[in-house]
């Protein structure tokens, strides 16, 4: 009898030790997987924000201020502009601007839901209006401006809860790249 119950605890115990050893192994499946779904995601900020870098060397070439963006649809690249205010002598002719209408162009419509914008340099205030105005879902960018950035060191307008639209932000993404790029070309306009 005693045996008998003996038994069932000992069968208890190791259905048990099963029964955790199973979650247990669940649990480390489950925080893998975040982790490299959390990889994948960060692995794709950078890629695009490169794609940006990529567009900001244009400006550069064409005597403007380094600054590159690329906005993202469903995994694809739909827009992709550069820092433009010398080449066209336009005081709106930010890199942000010019391809929020380039991707209102792509969807069809001036509300860009599901879009992701990817930026050198943390938009200015009129950027960051117009990423609000544009019902961008998410904003990630490399490095911050601490002079004039609209979405975090100034001023957090793509998150104010008096507008009628708040964005997602991912900042510091290749930032001491983004930095770097910046840097440079004010040295060596120095020099
Ligand atoms: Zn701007």
């Amino acid at each position: 009898m005693l045996s008998g119950l003996d038994d069932v605890c000992r069968l208890w115990y190791t259905s048990g030790a099963a029964f955790s050893a199973h979650s247990m192994g669940l649990i480390i499946r489950w925080s893998c997987m975040n982790d490299i779904v959390g990889n994948s995601a960060a692995a794709a900020d950078e890629r695009y924000i490169v794609k940006a870098i990529d567009q900001a060397y244009i400006a550069e070439a064409n005597g403007d201020v380094p600054i590159g963006c690329v906005i993202v649809y469903e995994d694809r690249v739909i827009a992709k502009a550069y820092n433009q205010r010398e080449q066209l002598n336009d005081p709106t002719a930010h890199a942000e601007i010019i391809a929020l209408t380039q991707a209102a162009e792509f969807v069809g419509s001036w509300r860009l839901a599901g879009c992701t914008v990817y930026v050198t340099l943390e938009p200015c205030p009129m950027c960051a209006g117009a990423l609000v105005l544009a019902r961008i879902d998410r904003l990630v960018y490399g490095c911050d401006d601490p002079k004039t950035g609209g979405c975090k060191s100034l001023y957090n307008i793509v998150q104010d809860a008096r507008l009628n639209h708040r964005v997602e932000v991912a900042s510091g993404v290749l930032a001491d790249k983004c930095s770097r790029q910046l840097q440079e070309f004010f040295q060596r306009r120095r020099g």
